[in-house]
């Protein structure tokens, strides 16, 4: 996805429900302009007018969905106004009784557009009011009469409502782990890039400044692959990840990139901070005893180090200088902090 487009960064589910919202809009013109037509000839001219307004109010949302950053909102706004349409045709004593089917839909349009919360929570009021307005129009007595008939009918929502409900819980649980396994590194579990750009555009946003980054590739990893094995090699990688977390504050970021490279995006730390904290890492890496059947193996790390002291500042070209500092720190022989 582009960063142009107004799903980036964002859950996977709005770029669907930005679909199936423009899919309604349009669904929903299309009917709002020829339940026009129909009532216009049975001369219901309240209801007209509502059909009326609710095709030129679908019309004039779908260009906005398309581009818009508060795609919830709009969603919100839509419901509210297919409730309120959907409600008054209830309440008139001149439309069908048969008008009462539109009810069975609403839950799981609820929930596809605003999820298991607002979904359920919006749609069981309406339900509730649409209840309340079958009783007042036809009366207890009617119930009571056709038993059979308002079984049926109230099975049916309750049912299309706890479908939709459980169906949207599971797809949000898939979604969050989904989300979840494209941020994290699976070998280490730290997060990934994809997350440090996503941490580095949260700390932007928030105007964390100073920002610094670390960037640190171990020394001589080849060696460890190749004189003890790639298994060995994946639990020092491990390890390292570990000590990384550990040596690192609860708002730090700390990543692997790939390979034997690792990343720790700092908030709120300037230069100087930093190289003091890149220090302390290196000398835990340095402390690290990792063992391989009775052999002990050393570690050390190179590490450059980046800051930002203001807004503007993009995440690339400070990985770049950070990478340029480690080549300083590898060239000049290994195991160092430059900043
Ligand atoms: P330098 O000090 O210059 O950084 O030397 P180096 O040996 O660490 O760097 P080099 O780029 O030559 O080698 C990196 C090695 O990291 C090569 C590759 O086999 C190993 N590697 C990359 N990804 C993984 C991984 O996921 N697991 C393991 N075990 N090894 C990996
Ligand atoms: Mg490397
Ligand atoms: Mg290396």
């Amino acid at each position: 996805m582009s960063p142009a487009s107004p799903d980036y960064g964002m859950p996977l589910s709005y770029r669907h429900r930005r679909h199936l919202l423009r899919l309604l809009l349009t669904v929903t013109a299309l009917f709002g302009l020829v339940f026009f037509v129909v009532n216009l000839n049975a001369g219901r001219y309240g209801l007209m007018a509502v059909d009326l307004a609710i095709a030129v109010l679908a019309v004039a949302m779908l260009p906005v969905v398309r581009t818009t950053h508060h795609l919830r909102r709009w969603c919100l706004c839509y419901l509210v106004s297919i409730y309120a349409a959907t409600l008054y045709a209830l309440a008139l004593p001149t439309t069908s009784v048969t008008v009462f089917s539109w009810v069975m839909v609403m839950p799981l349009t609820a929930h596809l557009l605003l999820g298991r919360r607002l979904g359920g929570l919006s749609s069981g009021l309406y339900l509730a009011i649409a209840a309340g307005l079958f009783l007042w129009r036809f009366g207890v007595d009617s119930v009571v009469e056709a038993p059979g008939a308002t079984a049926n009918i109230a099975a049916v929502t309750v049912w299309t409502y706890l479908f939709s409900y459980f169906y949207e819980a599971s797809r949000e649980s898939a979604e969050r782990q989904l989300s979840q396994q494209a941020l994290t590194d699976s070998l280490t579990g730290l997060p990934n890039r994809a997350q440090l750009e996503q941490s580095f555009r949260r700390l932007a946003n928030a105007g964390a400044y100073p920002v610094s980054v670390l960037m640190l590739d171990l020394d001589h990893f080849k060696g460890i692959n190749d004189d003890y094995g790639h298994a060995t090699g994946d639990a020092v990688l491990r390890e390292v990840g570990r000590t990384l977390s550990e040596h690192t504050r609860s708002q730090d970021v700390a990543c692997r990139l790939g390979g034997e490279e690792f990343c720790v995006l700092l908030a709120h730390t300037d230069n100087g901070a930093a190289r003091q904290l890149a220090e302390r890492l290196r000398e835990a890496i340095e402390a690290l005893r990792c063992r391989h059947n009775d052999c002990v193996l050393y570690l050390t790390a190179s590490i450059g180090v980046a800051s930002s002291t203001g807004p503007g500042e993009q995440l690339d070209p400070m990985l770049h200088i950070a990478d340029e500092k480690l080549y300083q720190a590898k060239s000049s022989g290994r195991n160092r902090v430059v900043g």
